[in-house]
């Protein structure tokens, strides 16, 4: 990255961190993704029961397979996986000693933005897991949450669309066309304003583009 843009990157990061504490959300800021795939796995330590929430961020970090190599447990639904087999999967991942997804958004203001098809990540990622951690790269922050729901589904909903291969409207416009089409995956939408009492959320702010 030109070392402009990496100076400019860290000090929105560092904003968007401050603003997260000012929320009640943990939040630590990372020059890359490297030195936050480093600090997930000191953080998770192993023998854990490890719920994933369908991230691109988190595969691109190799988090799944690290995790398990230090002795976790990874509980992840799989393509192609039978619905009641996904629902035990969900739920099980509900009851994790941690949770990692990483959200569509995260606002200027310290709002985190999720956009799911199903609503199990968004679920999860509210109340549930005894620890939760959310990763976003550089490139998931936004002005504010308007921006966000907006980045959401005309920036993150096109590129999953196209990685799970469903043929949506947007595809074809290259813009979210609200569509009513049976294969939609923005069905539900978490903004989480504030960090709920009893949840523990902690997000890792990255300096690096990473998932959508
Ligand atoms: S067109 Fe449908 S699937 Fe595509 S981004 Fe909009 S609501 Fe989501």
């Amino acid at each position: 990255m030109d070392e402009n843009k990496k100076a400019f990157g860290l000090k929105a990061l560092d904003c968007a961190a401050a603003a997260l504490r000012k929320n009640n959300f943990g939040a630590e800021v990372y020059p890359d993704g490297a030195a936050a795939a480093a600090a997930l796995l000191a953080l998770a330590g192993t023998g854990k029961k490890i719920g994933l929430g369908g991230s691109v961020t988190v595969s691109e970090l190799g988090l799944p397979a690290r995790l398990a190599a230090a002795g976790n447990e990874v509980i992840t639904h799989a393509p192609g996986m039978p619905p009641e087999e996904r629902r035990r999967v969900w739920l099980a991942a509900l009851a994790s000693d941690i949770y990692l997804a990483s959200p569509q958004a995260v606002t200027s203001d310290g709002k985190l933005i999720l956009v799911d098809g199903n609503g199990n990540r968004c679920a999860a990622v509210t109340w549930g897991p005894r620890r939760i951690i959310l990763l976003a790269g550089v490139n998931k922050l936004a002005r504010n949450q308007e921006e966000g729901l907006w980045r959401a589904r005309n920036t993150a909903a096109i590129a999953n669309n196209l990685r799970l291969k469903k043929d949506n409207p947007c595809v074809k416009a290259g813009r979210c066309l609200d569509c009513a089409s049976p294969s939609r995956i923005c069905n539900v939408a978490t903004v989480l304003w504030k960090k709920p009492p009893v949840s523990d959320i902690l997000v890792l702010l990255i300096n690096e583009e990473l998932g959508y």
